[in-house]
């Protein structure tokens, strides 16, 4: 058993933030959590001549081994998944010895699902088909990942008026990707970045349902942070959603679970 951690951090070793890890630590300490650095890795980033999201883990592991020591910081990796991607993914995570890989789909048809214009000119009921078939399949083509990072990340910038993944429009593929889920032994993430609204919890507690009717029993939990400001931020809002459908908090070390308790 461990302490609470934080399993979703980015630091400046991701191409979008600028936090350094002392900071991150300090911020950290003072909720009396841990935390696991989850660098982006996107390879084929489709969008050219923007910035890449690729980091050097001989670079990273040098910079943060001595202060993953104490036991309240773990090294991961956010990998986005993509059918191009999955040899040189499963390349990567052999080259550092890293304690937890997350897995996330940000993009479809090879466009970021970031930008506004991703959306225009599409149907919500197909393209989130899409978006759930792709992470189906590339959940079965990543058997190397420990978790999958936010479900719902296609509702954080979609441009309908109804963005939310609400499950009883997506029951078949969201019961897909968590049977996927639980047949290649990967936990799903509660990621914080919805629950500061209502809405946000009530539309992935079905999910979190859904999930433990299927067999699957924990989960990481994660704020995505990049900034200090938001290290730790909704944690207890998805510790109760946890516990409320009778899922255990776990964190990765050496690619192994852990139990967090308080
Ligand atoms: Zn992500
Ligand atoms: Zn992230």
């Amino acid at each position: 058993m461990t302490m609470f951690f934080d399993s979703h951090i980015h630091t400046s070793f991701s191409a979008d933030s600028e936090m350094r890890a002392e900071e991150a630590l300090a911020r950290a300490e003072e909720q009396g959590i841990g935390l696991v650095f989850t660098e982006h890795l996107d390879y084929d980033y489709p969008s050219a001549g923007k910035e890449q999201f690729i980091f050097d883990p001989e670079a990273y592991w040098t910079a943060y081994e001595p202060l993953r020591a104490a036991g309240n910081l773990s090294l991961g990796v956010e990998m986005g998944m993509m059918a191009s991607a999955r040899k040189k993914n499963a390349a990567f995570v052999q080259r550092v010895p890293f304690d937890f890989v997350l897995g996330s789909i940000h993009f479809l048809e090879c466009k970021d699902l970031y930008y506004p214009e991703t959306f225009a000119g599409r149907e919500k009921a197909e393209m989130y088909h899409e978006y759930f078939i792709v992470m189906r399949d590339e959940i079965y083509a990543h058997p190397f990942i420990d978790a999958l990072a936010h479900i719902d990340y296609i509702a954080r910038n979609a441009t309908f008026a109804h963005p939310e993944i609400s499950y009883g429009d997506f029951a078949d593929d969201i019961d897909a990707v968590l049977r996927a889920l639980i047949e290649t032994d990967t936990v799903i993430e509660i990621n914080t970045r919805r629950l500061s609204a209502p809405r946000g919890i009530k539309e992935l507690a079905p999910v979190c349902r859904r999930y433990r009717e299927l067999g699957g029993h924990y989960v990481t939990i994660g704020s995505d942070a990049h900034v200090p400001q938001g290290i730790g931020r909704n944690y207890d809002r998805a510790r109760e959603l946890a516990h409320a459908f009778d899922l255990t908090v776990v964190t990765f070390r050496e690619r192994k679970m852990q139990i967090c308790e308080a």
